[in-house]
């Protein structure tokens, strides 16, 4: 068994297993003709039960063989065009190859004993992105598993900032618009506030917070004698991409002595963006700011980072165990980043980044984030001139969320039902993979483009299939009534 173990003396097994595995990848993604194979859960979970995990195969190729059944064949292709689903990127080859090369060498992020140069490239990862952002000399930060996780430790520190002691923690606020990500209410959960934590701010027609809505909601806790802990604006809402008014709320904020929390889990791309990055103005302004490279910055998941403008508050976060970093490293500066993570053993996922930013520039980044912003616009266009369709919001950055407006139907549940129908049957077909979310108490469905190689052919033809969809299932349906 020793000859699995990595190291020096198996070198070469390790450059065979390793290259026979990305050669059925490189295989794999040059033969895939649409997203997704179309199985339903039925058909794949006997596969995956029928294996038996004390019988083990022995070799690579064997289990890749195996592999091919259990997960390549049906496996959801995100790098394929008509993947217009969730919040998923196609990755960039730089990204890969520095995910193929942490693994390998399995640095520890967690201590400078565990890592070595690994924690000096994070850090200047963390120093890049708050340089972009603006957050001032004092800034630091620190890389997570992942947006809700940042949004998690940036209200940790926004609760203990806000110097209540745990019996009044009832009394804290998180102010978030309607459009904000749930992980904020999850966060309020696990930090201990109550269960009318987080105050649900309106949104305009465009679904930005409104900030005289905000404004008065700050009025009404203070005057109630709760506590404003935090204003959570969000830099991209994922459903629709919208941007909050970023300077208003930083006004808001600090008229109200109120931490403010920027969300640019998606909207963090414009940060490498040349031409759209005044997109967020404002975030500069921020106590805390949550980025997830592995949504715009075209990272495989796991790549994010929470950044705050003060390095002190990321004391919140810091336990001393005797075994890994005691106190006295603190007093010789050795730059242990658990100081600053809920996590211990933590991923070298900055090397991704690093690769990324070394091979392709932030620019290059930059510009297939322009791109896809750009997509979603002529799709705005497209969908708004087709009477087919009701489109909701013109995009600020690339999604578009829309519905099936069949011509001879007019009862608002039977539209439902039909746009349910097609996002499913779309599904199944594996033709494309759309994604859906309700407007109001509608169900609309949503296209999230995220990969520049998708054309406005590409949208053209799904609107189509959807509406055949639709259609079918309109037609089937007046003939289940007649
Ligand atoms: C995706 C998203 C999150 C959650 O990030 P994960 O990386 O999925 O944990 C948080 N906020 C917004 C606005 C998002 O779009």
């Amino acid at each position: 068994m020793r000859s699995h173990l990595l190291n020096d003396s198996t070198a070469e097994h390790y450059r065979r297993s390793v290259t026979a595995g990305v050669e059925r990848v490189a295989a794999k993604l040059a033969a895939t003709d649409r997203p997704f194979s179309g199985i339903g859960v039925g058909d794949l979970a006997p596969v995956i039960d029928a294996i038996d995990l004390d019988r083990p195969l022995g070799d690579a190729s064997a289990a890749l063989d195996e592999l091919e059944d259990v997960y390549l064949r049906d496996a959801v292709y995100f790098h394929h065009p008509r993947y217009l689903g969730h919040l998923n990127c196609p990755v960039v080859i730089p990204a890969v190859l520095g995910e193929a090369v942490l693994s390998a060498i399995n640095s520890s992020l967690d201590t400078w004993d565990q890592s070595g140069g690994g924690t000096l490239i994070e850090r200047k990862l963390i120093d890049w992105t708050t340089e972009r952002i603006g957050l001032g000399p004092a800034a630091d930060g620190i890389f997570t598993s992942g947006g809700t996780q940042s949004n998690l430790q940036a209200l940790l520190l926004a609760r203990d900032e806000a110097k209540s002691r745990p019996e009044h923690y009832t009394r804290l606020r998180i102010f978030a618009s309607e459009c904000s990500h749930f992980s904020v209410q999850k966060s309020a959960k696990l930090l201990g506030l109550g269960p009318d934590s987080v105050v649900s701010v309106p949104v305009d027609s465009n679904k930005r917070m409104q900030t005289v809505a905000l404004a008065r909601a700050l009025e009404q806790c203070v005057a109630e004698g709760s506590v404003p802990m935090a204003v959570v604006a969000t830099g991209g809402t994922t459903d629709f991409g919208s941007i909050d008014p970023l300077p208003e709320i930083a006004a808001l904020c600090e008229r109200f002595s109120t931490w403010m929390h920027v969300d640019a889990a998606y909207g963090c791309g414009l940060l490498a963006s040349r031409t759209r990055r005044h997109l967020l103005d404002g975030i500069a302004l921020a106590d805390s700011v949550t980025v997830d490279y592995h949504k715009s910055f075209f990272q495989p998941v796991s790549s994010s980072a929470v950044l705050v403008r003060d390095r002190a508050t990321l004391r919140h976060a810091t336990y001393h165990a005797e075994y890994l970093n005691p106190q006295r490293m603190t007093q010789e500066r050795i730059p242990n980043q658990v100081d600053k993570s809920l996590q211990t053993t933590r991923r070298f996922d900055a090397l991704k980044l690093w690769m990324t930013l070394r091979i392709m520039g932030a620019d290059g980044v930059g510009e297939l984030f322009d791109e896809v912003c750009g997509l979603a616009a002529e799709g705005w266009r497209l969908l708004a001139a087709d009477p087919r369709f009701d489109v909701v919001v013109e995009p600020q950055l690339s999604t578009l969320v829309f519905r099936y407006i069949p011509a001879s139907v007019t009862a608002p549940a039977e539209i439902d039902r039909a746009n349910l129908h097609a996002r499913k049957a779309l599904f199944a077909s594996g033709e494309a993979v759309v994604a859906g979310t309700k407007v109001g108490d509608r169900q609309y469905l949503k296209f999230t483009l995220l990969n520049p190689e998708t054309t406005a052919q590409d949208i053209t033809a799904v609107l189509d299939l959807i509406s055949g969809h639709a259609e079918q299932y309109l037609g089937e349906s007046l003939d289940r009534a007649s």
